[in-house]
């Protein structure tokens, strides 16, 4: 096997959280590589869904730092990226996911991280509690690429996993996870012919089958004109005109439609692959076709049936389907679904979130501010005050010299409903960055960072972390609703 050059940080996982842990970790000068097993960072951010939950409820900023950082470099660019109350509390921030790609790239680029792309990272060569390095396979072979402190950026934890690590996968009481869904674009979209539609049909505008909540009240419906005024907001919509034409589809509870400013653009949200686990390539790759089927059938549907789709055209499809839940590290601290909805605050806390509650599932029932919710297949819960997470969500038990990131940290199965949204995995992979960084240069493990120095860096990185000291959404939060 090839051995590479020693690194002090290798962040594995070029994604959501990964690229920005690899921007912070290459800023605090810690000879940073960022593994990746696809040509391009931004992993699932790159495809086109929205930021919910930049700010809070209450229109308090929860996630700043690189995030806004990226988002300004973009804006720069034309991207017209704004942030938007929504109207059952928190924020939307609709986003342009192919300049995204490219504007992660030179971030990193600048910070002096040396991506390694084309890699996938089979293994991690662990030695007890320690990693050594991790173990790539690409065109050049069988790599070694060791390194210092190692952060998991993969979503699925496979660097943990493979370290011996320990990790919960999917909820408790079976192991099911949240299902598979390939979200896809569609362009010259006829909006105009939709809202015109949904004036006309009010019932389309419904949420039928989702639990969704905010103060504490169920949320039936938003309305019709937030949508049209809003970049960025995702509507809920078709359900009744599906449940007429085509009243088996596997994915009706979930017909999802975000729109860009100015553009006859949308991304859909409406394919679903259920009882399968993604760290296994059998599920994976059975959760590949059944969604690729239904997009081509999605597709040709939308064009005979839908308002606004007779000229629209498949624009793209992702990389890869979309995992919402796999494995989570046990760190030294599970993050709960109480901490999140109550809007905890923790004296370790690396950073803030506010992504809703966002749990797909189709049987379980749970209990949300004292009642019940079931939605037959979704439930989300706004998130009114920003919750802390505490830096040792991102730290592995057993594990030394490892940190994780993005929608593997360690939160029970309800939490992660929140913790995996772009914004909070933005906010964890900076911490995680920056963390590694200060070991490496200190000779030290992640555990041993001193979490005030953390904190105050983070801080002076434009980090959130103190909720009452934090920037206000400037719209009025809610004016959308009463509109
Ligand atoms: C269908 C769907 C809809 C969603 N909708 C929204 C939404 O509207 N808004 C929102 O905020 N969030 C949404 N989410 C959640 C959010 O997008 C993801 O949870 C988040 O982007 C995950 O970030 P991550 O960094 O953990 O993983 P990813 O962004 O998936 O990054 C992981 C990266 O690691 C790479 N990788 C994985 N394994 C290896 C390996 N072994 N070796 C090398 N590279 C590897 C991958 O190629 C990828 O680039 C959605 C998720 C899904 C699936």
């Amino acid at each position: 096997m090839q051995v590479r050059t020693q690194a002090d940080v290798a962040v594995v996982g070029g994604g959501t959280s990964g690229a920005i842990a690899a921007v912070a970790a290459g800023r605090t000068g810690a000879h940073t590589v960022l593994v990746e097993q696809y040509g391009f960072v931004g992993g699932v951010a790159s495809t086109g869904m929205v930021f919910p939950g930049v700010f809070d409820g209450e229109g308090y900023r929860a996630a700043g730092g690189l995030l806004q950082e990226l988002f300004d470099r973009m804006n720069e660019m034309g991207a017209s990226i704004e942030h938007v109350p929504n109207p059952t509390g928190a924020s939307t921030t609709a986003n342009d996911p192919e300049l995204l790609k490219f504007v992660l790239m030179n971030m990193l680029i600048e910070a002096g991280v040396q991506p390694i792309l084309h890699s996938f990272t089979v293994d991690a060569a662990a030695e007890g509690n320690h990693i050594r390095g991790v173990i790539l396979a690409n065109k050049s072979g069988l790599q070694l690429q060791p390194a210092k402190i190692v952060i998991d950026a993969t979503g699925d934890a496979d660097v943990a996993a493979r370290a011996g690590a320990a990790f919960e996968k999917g909820r408790p009481e079976d192991g099911r996870m949240q299902p598979i869904t390939l979200i896809f674009r569609m362009s010259n979209v006829n909006l105009k012919e939709i809202f015109d539609y949904l004036r006309d049909h009010p019932e389309e505008l419904r949420i039928p089958f989702t639990t969704a909540f905010s103060k504490g009240k169920a949320v039936d419906t938003y309305p019709l004109d937030y949508y049209e005024k809003t970049p960025g907001s995702q509507l809920e919509t078709f359900g009744c005109l599906l449940d007429r034409h085509w009243p088996d589809w596997p994915g009706k509870n979930m017909f999802h439609i975000s729109t860009l400013r100015g553009r006859d653009e949308v991304t859909i949200n409406v394919t679903r692959a259920q009882g399968l686990d993604a760290t296994n390539v059998d599920d994976l790759s059975k959760a590949e076709i059944e969604c690729q089927r239904q997009v081509l059938s999605m597709v040709q549907w939308l064009r005979k049936n839908a308002p606004g789709f007779r000229n629209a055209r498949l624009m793209s499809v992702p990389f890869q389907v979309g995992v919402r839940e796999t494995r989570r590290i046990k760190g030294s601290y599970t993050l709960t679904m109480e901490d999140v909805v109550e809007g905890r605050d923790f004296p370790d806390a690396i950073g803030r979130g506010a992504y809703p509650l966002d749990i797909h599932d189709p049987a379980k029932k749970i209990k949300v501010l004292g009642r019940e919710v079931s939605g037959k297949s979704m439930t989300l819960i706004h998130i009114i005050r920003s919750y802390g997470i505490p830096y040792r969500c991102l730290v592995p038990e057993r594990v030394d010299n490892l940190l994780a990131a993005g929608r593997c940290i360690s939160t029970t199965h309800e939490a992660a409903g929140s913790t995996r949204g772009m914004a909070v995995c933005m906010v964890t992979g900076e911490a995680a960055g920056t963390a590694a960084g200060m070991a490496a240069l200190k000779n030290t493990l992640p555990r041993d960072v001193p979490v005030n120095e953390l904190r105050a860096t983070l801080e002076r990185n434009k980090v959130v972390l103190d909720r009452d000291k934090a920037e206000r959404l400037s719209s009025a939060v809610g004016s959308a609703v009463s509109s």
